[in-house]
């Protein structure tokens, strides 16, 4: 095997871990066909560039008694160990010289906010400062990928709780979103589903850009991956910023679901992204954002190579309170940051991407929301703008378990297997998603009621097409008032129906001959009927962590943001991430705000012609 040791470029120098994987495959390449040597300077390809580097590389292979591939020599950690050092002491001096204007201020540095900073910072000329309210990510429950669970309820979580909800039996729902660097990306449970074709061509249909549709979609997702499984060149794109792997060395718990999945009459598939997600749907091991058991966050993909950088400023534990306005113009925004509220503007834009809660949060303490509602809060209008917080969209899971015959314990992110299907055979897209879960998931409820074993595992039953609506309300003008949320979760019937039929598909799988040697018994729900079963899954429901479309994209008079992101009636300022989803895709959605990012970054770049 081609090992790079160490690897200096003509070329500005933080491109090399960009680099470094591209030269590699080269580097494989060569040694395949028979080279055992690469001249000490060579071209190389680059995104098409020709790139001159000085590559050291040493050839490795398991024949030669020396172990297998090893991309941690001591040559690399250290460039790492130097690199991490450049961008801390780069960061402490951006932030004590922090300037009173920036080209462009991207507020959130999570799946969507991470790519847009990026892509705005890639040229030296251009100036961004990217706010974040939480910390560090640099923690090993953050970047230990199998620990992602440990996250939730601690400081890096904003430990959201819906409002009691009657279609759960009174109950408040907690709703966990990310509060650290890469936000949900860096707490999140690592799973990359792209979204379903219909899904993108109905973003275009609604925003009246055929920019947002599957094959324009499809192209951004092939020009940033970097898939390691099956080729599959017109779905899947390779070396690109963002690896993917299939789970890797799954638990076997996890084919044997999708070998139940099969059994019961479902394809299955080598990915639950390209083929499964243009039709009717299928199962199988699910596509992560890990390698070597580490987390690969969006802002640890997109954002840390370029912190190194004169033009990209990080500001942690800056929550953003409002923007500042003259007239209808977004000039900046207001922070609270070391104990003191600060301004600080921005030249050509603002981008919010605060996430789902507080992107209408920070709109609505700004002035621009419904008038009426504004006008209660004692808030003065900039912009009657209706939808924003309205249109809020949540998948949500019902927890069925199993009591392993031997336990075993958790691989990757613990959930390795899932399936896409459609609880009726007459919709035009799959609105269920299941994850396998390989511990127990229960709600507080079913938990008391069932009291499933430690060594139990979870087909976790999604609804991901859900009618029902609800909305994030403020209740005062202050940053510190919290929001209201009203998540609404099964008030629409036929979210129950589909409910139901997962839950039966769940039980003839999980149930099903392939999954008989893992399992002692089934814990819950058993063979409920009729109303014991609804009973069930209202107790049981719990959020799947895709709070999205509080400022929807589209052109009518609800919607917040038009098909170029910017929010009606407001200049220099646009939305990107998760809010902006007129409907939630199919399926779990860091992937389709990265794609929200790509999509703004495009955007930008081209308004502004940089
Ligand atoms: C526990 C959990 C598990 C999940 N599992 C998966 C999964 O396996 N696969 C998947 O695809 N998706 C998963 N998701 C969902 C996915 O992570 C989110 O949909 C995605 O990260 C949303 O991206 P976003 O850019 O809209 O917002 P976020 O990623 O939430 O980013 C918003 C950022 O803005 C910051 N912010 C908010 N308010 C302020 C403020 N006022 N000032 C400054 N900064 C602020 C936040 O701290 C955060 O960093 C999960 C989410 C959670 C919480």
């Amino acid at each position: 095997m081609a090992v790079i040791t160490s690897l200096s470029t003509h070329d500005d120098t933080s491109e090399v871990s960009d680099l470094r994987a591209r030269i590699e495959q080269q580097l494989i390449a060569a040694a395949k066909s028979g080279r055992r040597r690469v001249p000490f300077g060579e071209l190389f390809e680059h995104h098409g560039k020709k790139v001159f580097g000085v590559v050291h590389w040493m050839m490795r292979n398991r024949e030669d008694g020396e172990g297998a591939f090893d991309l941690s020599s001591n040559n690399e950690k250290q460039s790492e160990i130097d690199f991490a050092d450049r961008v801390r002491i780069n960061q402490q001096r951006l932030r004590s010289n922090r300037k009173p204007q920036y080209d462009f201020i991207v507020c959130g540095s999570g799946s969507s906010g991470s790519v847009i900073a990026r892509r705005l910072a890639e040229n030296p000329d251009v100036s961004v400062l990217l706010l974040e309210a939480g910390g560090s990510d640099e923690v090993p429950i953050v970047t230990e990928a199998a620990r992602w669970v440990e996250n939730l309820g601690t400081e890096r979580d904003w430990k959201f709780v819906g409002q009691p909800n009657p279609h759960l039996k009174g109950r408040s729902m907690p709703l966990s979103m990310g509060k650290v660097l890469g936000g949900g990306s860096s707490i999140n449970g690592l799973g990359w589903a792209r979204g379903h074709k219909n899904d993108w061509d109905f973003f275009a249909s609604e925003s009246g850009d055929t920019a947002w549709n599957y094959e324009s979609v499809l192209n951004i997702y092939r020009q940033i991956e970097d898939w390691q499984g099956t080729p599959d060149p017109t779905r899947r794109g390779t070396g690109g910023l963002v690896f993917v792997q299939s789970a890797a060395d799954p638990n076997p718990i996890a084919p044997a679901m999708v070998e139940g999945a099969r059994s019961i009459g479902m394809p299955t598939f080598d990915s639950n992204n390209g083929r499964l997600m243009e039709d009717g749907g299928g199962a199988s091991i699910i596509d992560v954002r890990a390698r070597d058991g580490k987390r690969l966050s969006v802002f640890r993909t997109y954002v840390f190579p370029y912190m190194d950088r004169p033009n990209l400023t990080v500001l942690t534990h800056a929550l953003v309170t409002k923007l500042t306005l003259e007239g209808k113009r977004a000039t900046g925004v207001e922070i609270a940051f070391d104990g003191k509220i600060q301004r600080i503007t921005a030249g050509l834009e603002v981008v919010l991407s605060l996430g789902a809660m507080h992107t209408p949060k920070v709109l609505m303490l700004s002035g621009i929301g419904d008038e009426a509602e504004l006008r209660r809060l004692g808030i003065p209008v900039v912009q009657h703008i209706p939808g924003v917080g309205q249109n809020f969209q949540d998948h949500f899971g019902i927890g069925c378990v199993w009591e392993y015959q031997q336990p075993l314990a958790p691989r990757n992110n613990g959930g390795e297997a899932t399936f896409f299907w459609k609880s009726n055979p007459g919709l035009d897209t799959p609105d269920l998603q299941t994850c396998q879960v390989e511990v127990p998931l229960c709600s507080a409820e079913t938990s008391a009621k069932f009291n499933p074993p430690a060594a139990s595992w979870t087909l976790y039953g999604g609804v991901v097409r859900p009618k029902s609506r609800g909305q994030i309300r403020l209740t005062g003008p202050n940053p510190d008032d919290p929001i209201q949320i009203e998540a609404n979760t099964l008030s629409h019937p036929d979210d129950l129906t589909a409910a139901v039929a997962c839950v039966g598909f769940c039980r003839e799988i999980g149930n099903s001959a392939a999954l008989r040697p893992f399992t002692k018994r089934e814990v819950m729900p058993g063979n409920l009927r009729g109303a014991a079963l609804e009973d069930f899954i209202r107790d049981a429901a719990s959020t799947y962590h895709h709070q999205t479309c509080t400022s929807k994209m589209g052109r009518d008079s609800m919607s917040v943001v038009d098909g170029q992101l910017k929010v009606y009636g407001i200049e220099n300022l646009r939305i990107a991430d998760g809010s902006i989803m007129p409907r939630v895709t199919t399926g779990n959605t860091m992937a389709p705000c990265v794609v929200i990012g790509e999509r703004a970054g495009e955007i930008l770049r081209e308004e502004h012609k940089l």
